[in-house]
């Protein structure tokens, strides 16, 4: 198997990491995004194996089960998340970088695991506040759905300096050029 990059955003959400991604997958075409496993249900105009794979809860486990995933996550409760090793594989054969748009727990263990391959990108919101209000400001989840993303969103904020970039995201335009110079500049190098 071919062995292309890695290129991880990570950040809580309604930071703006799928803005930044959609942005950089026009840009670069040897990109290619990961399209991830998930138990929940599909949203608005989300379709099935181009946002995700929609998948019941028993696929998923039987694919955990036969180590189908690099790595995988109960992101909210009852609610599973992965990146199948079969997604990778077939971008790289495909001559193309991948790129992720995947919670921060998960962001991490790809950058432990890939190390020098990958570039792992926090995209930081302005504040906890401005969070809670594009959260709120989308309207496709519950009452309860936004309160756990908000509690998973306060401490996904600690883990920034884990990652090998901050990318602050206060204004959009800005966060997309900056994030084209880091991505332009870890493909070439
Ligand atoms: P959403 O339900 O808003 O699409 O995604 C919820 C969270 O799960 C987001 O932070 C998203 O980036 C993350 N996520 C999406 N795919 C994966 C994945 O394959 N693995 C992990 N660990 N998180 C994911």
């Amino acid at each position: 198997m071919k062995q292309g990059k890695l290129i991880i955003f990570s950040a809580p959400s309604g930071a703006g990491k799928t803005t930044i991604v959609k942005h950089l997958l026009k840009k670069f075409p040897s990109l290619s995004f990961s399209i991830s496993a998930t138990t929940r249900e599909s949203r608005g105009d989300e379709q099935n194996e181009k946002d995700y794979y929609f998948i019941s809860k028993e696929a998923f486990l039987h694919k955990v089960a036969h180590q189908e995933f690099v790595e995988f996550e109960e992101v909210y409760n009852g609610t599973f998340y992965g990146t199948l090793r079969s997604e990778i594989e077939r971008i790289w054969n495909n001559d193309q970088h991948v790129i992720f748009d995947i919670d921060v727990e998960g962001g991490l263990r790809l950058k432990r695991k890939y190390e020098e391959h990958a570039l792992a990108i926090f995209v930081q919101p302005p504040s906890l506040e401005v969070l809670k209000e594009r959260l709120t400001g989308r309207g496709t989840d519950s009452k309860e759905k936004l309160a756990e993303r908000f509690i998973k969103a306060e401490k996904e904020l600690n883990y920034a300096s884990k990652f090998d970039v901050i990318l602050k995201n206060f204004d959009l335009d800005t966060a997309c050029a900056k994030a084209e110079k880091l991505v332009g500049d870890f493909i070439e190098s």
